[in-house]
């Protein structure tokens, strides 16, 4: 059976402790790799490398750090079909989408930040006839990257890059859910010649690798993304020990559809919002909110639009929606299934575990369900599912869909769909989240900031934001 391997100091290693976990096939519920699972004495030996790495790479010019980067985004490219079908297996998403989101936007995170490490300048504050100050944006140092999932290499990248970009060496952690292209990636680090040391991915689960990451002392900031609850629960580590940190977390997100939006393309990306990689992006709007008028022929269309989709094998290039990762978040899923039916909703499609004949007949599949009548005080309206489960509600006015929209803990992204843009613009600067995205989804630039208010996270990712992030700024005071 494969091994994964951790890396660390330009190598490919065995954990410390010998011990593997299993790592599971998402669509046949069959184990088809072993996991290290890493702890204290692993760290160790990464943080050791990232020490001896860091001068020569903080110090090394942009341009140089650069164009490395360049080349392992340029690999990645090259290994895009490998990279998706991996993801395939591993998450259990479908293969076509892999292809397009997962390993596209790998590259393209590594590449927009190598670009931007040449392109990033600090400021510079006249006193007029008195001095000058200007800021040195300098790197932290070693910083601590931990990634969920759910969108494993590419939210890795996401993290990794602009922490490279900027001169820091990392030990990165990727979720023991999905280890293998962060791996696969670990050895495009090595044919690209990433200097030893400057970049180390240790495998393993939360409590035996990522929790002793966070607590390191020589790692001074840690960027995560995760679940909530995890994400608290590194705050209050972090905090003590003043360590930087950057917490992408959990989201409710609010789907607001009004009655004068483009009636079938809103259908579509409504329905895509809220099952593409089986709902499981932190973004996807899992409250349909929609405006009395149009409620039931809405929800007529939407069913219908989500009932046609074609579930099946990953590896199937015609696959529209495919397994969940593991038995377990297939389990919390039913589970929001059975609660939102206790809690009063009715089930318009889906609502089941769903067996897909040949080999992937033990896999994860759940049909995409679409649930009403339930009310924004229940469970399933307030909890975080992260699976394909989307609530249907009518509204009346722009202020009640406000209310609607900002009544749970989280915040972190949101669309409205109208073609009034007054209401439109009003909005957004009354919804309480940290993306607005006016009549579309998931488009994204990467130089915007990224990230959510209240439970949904501290700090943005993303362009500048992510470069600022992961360096520390010195003002320097000249008097003339
Ligand atoms: P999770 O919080 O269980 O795990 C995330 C990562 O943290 C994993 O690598 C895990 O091993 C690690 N971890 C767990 N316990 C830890 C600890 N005590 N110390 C350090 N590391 C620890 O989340 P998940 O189930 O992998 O991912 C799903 C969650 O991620 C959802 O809530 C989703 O909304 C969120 N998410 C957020 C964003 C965003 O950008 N805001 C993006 C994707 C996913």
């Amino acid at each position: 059976m494969q091994k994964i391997e951790n890396y660390i100091n330009g190598e490919l290693v065995a954990p410390q402790s010998g011990e593997y976990l299993d790592n599971y096939e998402a669509a046949t519920g069959k184990i088809y790799s072993l996991i290290p699972q890493s702890n204290q004495q692993d760290l160790e030996l990464a943080v050791e490398a990232a020490q001896a790495a860091q001068k020569e790479w903080a110090e090394m010019p942009a341009e140089q750090r650069s164009n490395l980067l360049l080349k392992l985004a340029d690999a990645i490219d090259s290994a895009s079909d490998d990279l998706a079908r991996a993801e395939a297996i591993d998450n259990g998403k479908p293969i076509t989408f892999a292809k397009a989101v997962d390993s596209y936007r790998s590259a393209a995170n590594i590449r927009f930040f190598a670009n931007a490490a040449t392109q990033f300048a600090s400021e510079s504050h006249s006193m007029g006839s008195v001095g000058v100050n200007y800021t040195l944006r300098e790197p932290i140092g070693i910083v601590g990257c931990i990634s969920p999932w759910n969108l494993p290499l590419y939210l890795f990248t996401w993290k990794i890059a602009p922490a490279l970009a900027t001169g820091n060496c990392v030990i990165a952690k990727p979720s023991e859910v999905t280890p293998m292209t962060a791996y696969l990636f670990s050895k495009l680090c090595i044919d690209v010649g990433i200097p030893k040391g400057v970049i180390n991915i240790l495998h393993g689960t939360g409590p035996s690798i990522g929790g002793p990451i966070v607590e390191h002392q020589k790692i001074k900031a840690i960027s995560f993304t995760g679940g909530s609850a995890t994400g608290k629960h590194i705050a209050s580590i972090a905090a003590p020990m003043l360590k930087k940190t950057s917490l992408e977390l959990g989201g409710k997100n609010p789907t607001l559809v009004f009655a004068d939006c483009d009636f079938e393309s809103t259908v579509s990306e409504v329905a895509r919002a809220a099952f593409s990689n089986q709902g499981q992006i932190c973004l996807c709007g899992s409250r349909i909110y929609i405006e009395r008028p149009i409620y039931e022929k809405f929800k007529q269309a939407l069913v219908a639009k989500v009932e046609k989709l074609r579930i099946g094998d990953p590896l199937d290039e015609s696959t529209q929606h495919g397994a969940l990762v593991s038995r377990s978040h297939m389990e919390k899923v039913l589970s929001y299934i059975e609660l939102a039916q206790q809690e009063g909703g009715d089930i318009l499609c889906g609502g089941k575990q769903v067996s897909v004949p040949g080999r992937c007949e033990e896999g994860y599949f759940v049909a995409p369900t679409v649930i009403e009548n339930l009310p924004l005080a229940c469970r399933t309206n307030q909890e975080e599912i992260f699976g394909p489960v989307c609530t249907l509600q009518p509204f009346d006015s722009d202020d009640e869909a406000i209310s609607l929209a900002n009544g749970t803990e989280y915040g972190l992204a949101t669309s409205v769909w109208s073609n009034n843009i007054k209401r439109c613009h009003r909005l957004s600067r009354e919804l309480d989240f940290g993306i607005v995205w006016l009549n579309t989804w998931l488009l994204r630039d990467l130089r915007t900031p990224f990230g959510g208010v209240k439970s949904s996270g501290v700090g943005r990712e993303g362009g500048l934001e992510a470069m600022r992030f992961f360096t520390e700024a010195k003002n320097v005071c000249v008097k003339y």
